[in-house]
């Protein structure tokens, strides 16, 4: 469809910052993208809006107001030097299905509702998934004084100069229990769908995640000749709790019980170490993630019976420091078999049922109750980084099902 390459290669114009992709959150790349998006839909025939968190509505107002509204769509934010389609491509899909549906001489009986979600890349204010949060009113305390990681101005003036009003946010800002559904579409993070020469997934779950941002490691400093049994080092502490970790992601994926752990920073202090110097000081950082809010739990249980034990073998003290948490986001099974009947229809189509390594906008929707469904576009080479690579064709078959599964939601 032309209209998917179209906006696919305006939205790599409006971000384009060699050697990748950038647009910035609540900036000058998200605005153009967004203002891309509202032109488009307003030559759809859609009535535009913007929400009290600065999000952009675009709305196929249906026959019967009595019928909950159903709502599709991403984020158009990216991460710096990013790729161009995570996020973008799920807005995109919402509005070449709409397009699509107008073609056919489809009419809505509820609202179809394609969002722009802002914010959603972690990296500009520290915390994900602000667009979705602002909407359904879980942002967490604090955030909106949370500066921009460019320039510094406060989440609550971001959104004030975007068309939002942050003073409307501690709430939801509309009832998730009248949202008939949420469905996203999403490139994939990892080559599941490469290694099954499939173009579309359908989405069981997202992760949620325990993160510790600032774990530190206290031992004592010494003289490089000390014997072992001496020795508290704080790195070699870290590097047991790390491998043992490792070692409790290989045993649960054994058991077919998936997970992940990543630990993103890892150093002994700058400032302190040296060659010659037994490192008293350690510092680290830990994403736990899980797609089951109980599996997550019994994790967080046995990561504390680890630091327990490595800090008694090695004579150390381990402070894991502040906590953020997000649950995971189990997707509606209803939706799931409304999209596996939609590829059935499709075709040469045969979408395997997979986790989403990566957490999204999906996962404030589940949580707040709303019935929420997600479809993987096939990706080769991840996504934040300049060389993500989705084919249009393959988006093209997600919009294919979201388009079926909207006639079937929306219509008579
Ligand atoms: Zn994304």
């Amino acid at each position: 469809m032309r209209l998917v390459q179209d906006l696919l290669d305006r939205l790599a114009e409006i971000g384009a910052d060699p050697p990748g992709i950038t647009r910035e959150a609540f900036g000058a790349g998200e605005n153009a993208a967004m203002a891309l998006m509202a032109e488009t839909a307003r030559g759809l025939g859609l009535e535009c809006g913007v929400d009290a968190g600065a999000n952009l509505t675009m709305r196929w107002v249906g026959s019967d107001p009595s019928a909950a509204p159903v709502l599709v769509g991403s984020h158009l934010d990216s991460v710096v030097h990013g790729g161009n389609f995570d996020g973008a491509a799920g807005v995109v899909a919402g509005l070449a299905a709409i397009a699509a549906l107008r073609a056919e001489g489809f009419r809505p009986r509820a609202t179809i509702e394609v969002l722009a979600l802002r914010c959603e890349e972690a990296v500009w204010f520290g915390l994900g998934l602000i667009g979705s949060r602002s909407l359904l009113g879980r942002l967490p305390k604090g955030a909106l004084d949370l500066p921009h990681a460019r320039g510094g101005r406060n989440l609550r003036d971001c959104i004030a100069g975007c068309g939002g009003d942050p003073g409307a946010l501690g709430r939801p800002l509309r009832d998730p229990r009248r949202i008939g559904a949420y469905v996203e579409v999403h490139i994939e993070q990892a080559p599941q769908l490469i290694e099954a020469g499939q173009p579309v997934a359908l989405c069981l779950a997202n992760p949620g995640n325990v993160r510790h941002p600032h774990i530190r490691i206290t031992g004592e400093d010494a003289h490089t000749g000390l014997p072992h049994r001496f020795r508290h080092d704080a790195a070699l502490a870290g590097a047991e709790l790390a491998l043992a970790l490792e070692r409790l992601w290989l045993d649960e994926e054994a058991g077919r019980r998936p997970m992940a752990v990543t630990i993103g920073r890892f150093h002994t202090l700058v400032e302190r170490h040296a060659m010659t110097v037994v490192p008293g000081a350690f510092e680290m950082s830990l994403d736990l993630r899980a797609y089951e809010p109980a599996h997550l739990a019994a994790l967080e249980a046995k990561l504390h019976g680890l630091v327990g034990a490595v800090a008694a073998r090695r004579g150390v003290a381990i402070d894991l420091g502040p906590r953020s948490a997000a649950a995971p986001g189990v997707m509606d099974a209803a939706i799931l078999e409304e999209l596996a009947a939609a590829a059935a229809r499709q075709r040469g189509l045969a979408p395997p049922r997979l986790n989403s390594p990566g957490s999204h906008d999906a996962n404030n929707f589940a949580a707040a109750g709303v019935p929420t469904g997600m479809l993987l576009i096939r990706n080769r080479n991840g996504s934040h980084n300049p060389d993500e690579a989705m084919e249009t064709d393959d988006l093209l078959a997600g919009i294919g099902l979201l388009t079926l599964w909207l006639a079937g939601r929306a219509g008579h």
